[in-house]
This record gives structure tokens, C-alpha cells and sequence, in this order.
């Protein structure tokens, strides 16, 4: 057994693909990374895809705060619904299970884990 106090560390592979959300006056991004274990029992075991969040905070371009980081069960991964979204729903319908603001390039855990991109409606996060 692997101590359940000793965390698993994760070394980037590579970000694969990563979309900006202005949310409010919230910036967010998401972002599909792939990751080994640098240790506990999968240590350098395959590849992992991962759904992180981040919020930007103050002025500083690289200044972020992670919101989400989640690894990705193929069988759990829940693609952007960005061509979801719907001109019929009003600025404050949201969907807490899905993003609306990610193509579905982007692979997402359950809506539960992770703030931004949960409204609806086509005109929260895009213009024609
Ligand atoms: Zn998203």
C-alpha cells in the first residue's frame, strides 16, 4: 500500500490544448495536459490526460491560481459542448454538468469540479 499521506507528484508531458474563458470579470482557462507520475505505484507508468483550471489573478501575465486539476478516466472525459450552446437561453442559465466555453477538443471531468464555462447561452462567451 502507498501511504495515503505521501501525494503523488506529476511531471508535464505536454499542454495539448488549452482555451481562455472570460467569465464576469474572472478570467479563466482550461486545459488538457498529459502527465507521468514521478512516484507512488504508477511511477512512470503511461501517459495520463488531465483537465486543469486556472484563474488568473492580478495583473501579472503568469500570475494564476490552479482551480481544478483533475485526472481524466477515459471513460469519464466530457467534451466542451461549445456548439451546445444556444441563443434561446438567457445570460443567466447555466448548466453545472458541462463547459460551454470549450470546443470539444477539450476534455472535461464532471461540470462539479471545475467553475467556469457553465453558462449556457451562445452569447455569454461569444459575439457573432
Ligand atoms: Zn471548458
Amino acid at each position: 500500500m502507498w501511504p495515503m499521506s505521501e501525494k503523488v507528484k506529476y511531471s508535464l508531458v505536454e499542454a495539448i490544448k488549452s482555451n481562455g474563458i472570460f467569465e464576469g470579470t474572472k478570467i479563466y482557462t482550461h486545459v488538457n495536459l498529459s502527465v507521468v507520475a514521478k512516484n507512488g505505484p504508477k511511477k512512470n507508468a503511461t501517459k495520463v490526460l488531465v483537465f486543469a483550471e486556472l484563474l488568473h489573478v492580478g495583473d501579472r501575465p503568469n500570475a494564476m491560481a490552479l482551480t481544478s486539476f483533475h485526472l481524466l478516466d477515459e471513460k469519464k472525459q466530457l467534451a466542451g459542448c461549445r456548439h451546445l450552446a444556444q441563443n434561446s437561453f438567457g445570460n443567466k442559465d447555466k448548466d453545472m454538468n458541462h463547459c460551454y466555453a470549450c470546443t470539444d477538443v477539450i476534455k472535461h471531468p464532471d461540470g462539479a469540479r471545475y467553475k467556469a464555462g457553465h453558462f449556457v447561452a451562445m452569447s455569454y462567451y461569444y459575439e457573432d
